[in-house]
């Protein structure tokens, strides 16, 4: 019927039809408007499920330590069971017992149904992993979470040093870019992690060690890391560095340099030092050197409290002194034995600033087993 009228016809009703009746576009755009919403909730609905199902799958994958059964009973017969076997879990957690804190976690991301709820139950479970000392794992936790949540600085973060301790710093640069996109500020660990590349590359070339060199003048924190890389495979640069390198930066340096073996000091070196020192870089040099023994004493002031004292102890050598080390973070105030890049306790990255203090010298025949 409707293929027997010509197209002029048509176009003529359909026309009359909009001109007569005003609410049939109404309808026709309340429809659209209608379908269009019906196919939003349906992708929906296939995105949510397709998170639920890969993460179920994934949760599947630690089947192989086997749910706690204690936990499994009282998941079924209490009402509210999650918040005390959450509480139960971080408990366990901290009093070290990991494998049974692990099954609780497990335990509980079995019992909940909504994906977005099992994220802060997967955070916890890779930061379990991490400090159980399973990094890989922790990694792939962390990863699950990222694919369906990006924009998350705190898995970000965990992802960039779990990555870090698994010595996979170029992955970890990448996730960076994505921090620095977040909440900016990452400066200082994108110098740390380019360092890291090119000193894990172990390629001894001038090429890298201009690329370290560059990186050491755009952030001076650097300067154990990158001088200390210098001092085992460019000693000839690394001397020269100390020179030039800011006074503040040196005196951080104290313990590199206390602990240094007579033998790789330069000759030329300390007949330069034998002369008035021309710079305060030169000055420190002598004065450590006069309070290790290795440069005859002057009666110049010494650059720090620590090293006058163990020049005056030379000069009458009634006790001998050493110095000793110690590192506390700037940020949390915590304080550790040895030097690391990351503060153990807060996690701080090149927060640790070096303290000296003295002590009268064992004697070392006692540590020889060390
Ligand atoms: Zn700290």
């Amino acid at each position: 019927m409707w293929s027997k009228f010509t197209k002029r016809q048509k176009l003529d009703f359909l026309e009359s039809i909009e001109y007569r009746d005003p609410l049939f576009g109404v309808m026709i755009f309340i429809f659209c408007v209608g379908l269009a919403s019906l196919f939003a909730y349906y992708w929906n609905y296939l995105i949510g499920k397709r998170r639920q199902d890969s993460l179920s799958k994934f949760i599947e994958s630690f089947d192989y330590i086997g749910f706690d059964e204690e936990a499994q009973e009282f998941l079924a017969l209490s009402p509210n069971p999650i918040p005390s076997l959450l509480f139960m879990a971080k408990m366990y957690q901290k009093s070290a017992n990991y494998e049974k804190a692990i099954r609780l976690y497990v335990a509980l991301l079995e019992s909940i149904q909504n994906p977005v709820d099992k994220v802060p139950i997967l955070e916890s479970l890779g930061l379990l992993y991490e400090k159980a000392g399973f990094p890989s794992r922790a990694k792939e936790i962390y990863l699950e979470i990222l694919h369906y949540y990006p924009r998350s600085p705190l898995v970000l973060k965990a992802f960039i040093r779990v990555c870090e301790k698994l010595s996979l710093f170029k992955e970890s640069l990448d996730a960076l870019d994505c921090l620095e996109e977040l909440q900016g500020n990452t400066q200082v660990y994108r110098h740390y992690l380019k360092a890291k590349i090119l000193i894990a590359k172990g390629q001894k070339s001038e090429e890298t060690t201009q690329k370290l060199l560059a990186i050491l003048q755009e952030q001076p924190l650097l300067a154990r890391l990158i001088l200390g890389f210098l001092k085992d495979f460019y000693p000839t640069l690394f001397w020269e560095y100390l020179k030039i390198i800011p006074k503040e930066i040196l005196l951080e340096l104290q313990d590199m340099l206390w602990n240094l073996n007579r033998e790789i000091i330069p000759q030329s070196l300390l007949e330069e030092l034998k002369n008035t020192p021309q710079n305060a870089q030169n000055q420190i040099l002598k004065d450590i050197f006069e309070a290790k023994g290795i440069l005859p004493l002057s009666f110049s002031q010494k650059m720090t409290f620590e090293l006058e004292t163990l020049c005056l102890l030379r000069t009458h050598k009634s006790f001998q002194g050493d110095l000793g080390f110690h590192y506390q973070c700037t940020s949390c105030k915590a304080t550790t034995p040895l030097a690391f890049e990351h503060c153990p306790h807060c996690d701080g990255l090149l927060t640790l600033k070096t303290l000296v203090f003295l002590k009268e010298k064992q004697d070392e025949t006692r540590y020889s087993f060390l």
